[in-house]
């Protein structure tokens, strides 16, 4: 296992925790270097960047913005970037202004099947109201028992095809890395493996998200398997992309991953995070040859 996490979530977007426990719950697990990435929110960041540094964990900024790509749904994670920065931060309103009217609609599709408490009901759930998500309708219909876990309410109503599904527009993918890019940060593709894209599509994506100015893919994430990591650290490699890692943490019992570790990335792999990481200097007299 490595002691880096570069995608996590806090209760600014559909985690449990506040910020400052997911950052003390990375650190105790023995994680050195860590991104707080919550969707389309950077107001985490102060609070997780001070716990980390109290902790003296090395911390960088984070961001997963969602995003629409032709009829499909991608997450870009933006990475050590200034979480000031004004474009980035109009950007990233913008993409949350649409998520309540989203939530209307999605608890009208689900009313047609009598449940007529849901919106009240899962906005209890969402700490930020600006970032009410699947997620929080997820675990309103666990609580009111209509499914025994998150995952079965996803399969049952929240997917494309279900009663609770809506299409929505995000912010568009060059958009979202020129955000990143113009705040100084990195864009990451986010857990490649979870888009049910064909192998075709995939690598039209792959050659599209790098002429926009992606430099980097997730190829080890707590939704990836193991075939998946070994299948993108291939493709990064043929794509020229750097690796990144994360446990794409939410809640303790949601998911299977607590954060703070991630398995090594396959052999070849560059790290994306080798910017980031501070080493002890070498003391240059010492090391090269008089
Ligand atoms: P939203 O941004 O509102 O569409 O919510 C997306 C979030 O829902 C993701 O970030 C995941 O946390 C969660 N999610 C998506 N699909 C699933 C699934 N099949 N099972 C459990 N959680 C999911
Ligand atoms: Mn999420
Ligand atoms: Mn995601
Ligand atoms: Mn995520």
């Amino acid at each position: 296992m490595i002691p880096v996490d570069l995608h996590c979530h806090s209760n600014i977007s559909d985690g449990l925790l506040p910020p400052d426990e997911v950052v003390r719950r990375a650190h105790a697990r023995g994680c050195q270097l860590f991104a707080l990435t919550d969707h389309d929110d950077v107001r985490g960041l102060p609070l997780a960047r001070q716990t980390a540094s109290e902790l003296g964990m090395q911390f960088v900024n984070g961001v997963e913005i969602s995003v629409s790509w032709g009829k499909h749904t991608l997450h870009v994670v933006g990475l050590g970037f200034d979480d000031q920065n004004p474009e980035l931060l109009a950007g990233l309103a913008s993409v949350r202004a649409g998520r309540f009217e989203r939530a209307e609609r999605m608890a009208r599709g689900l009313e047609k099947l009598g449940m007529s408490d849901v919106l009240a009901g899962s906005q209890k759930f969402a700490t930020n109201p600006e970032m009410i998500s699947r997620t929080h309708f997820a675990r309103f219909l666990v609580e009111s028992g209509r499914c025994k876990d998150t995952k079965s309410v996803f399969k049952k109503y929240l997917v494309r095809g279900k009663p609770g599904y809506v299409e929505h527009e995000w912010a568009r993918l060059h958009d979202a890395i020129d955000w990143i890019r113009g705040a100084g940060g990195v864009a990451v593709l986010a857990h490649p493996g979870r888009y049910d894209l064909g192998n075709e599509t995939l690598r039209v994506l792959l050659i599209e998200f790098h002429r926009m100015g992606g430099e980097a893919i997730e190829v080890v994430s707590g939704t990836h398997s193991i075939a998946d990591a070994a299948r993108f650290g291939r493709l990064a490699n043929d794509f020229s992309y750097q690796c990144s890692c994360g446990t794409d943490y939410h809640a303790t019992g949601e998911g299977s991953r607590e954060p703070g570790l991630n398995a090594e990335l396959p052999f070849g792999c560059v790290p994306v995070w080798e910017r980031w990481r501070k080493v002890d200097p070498i003391d240059v007299s010492v090391a090269r040859p008089s």
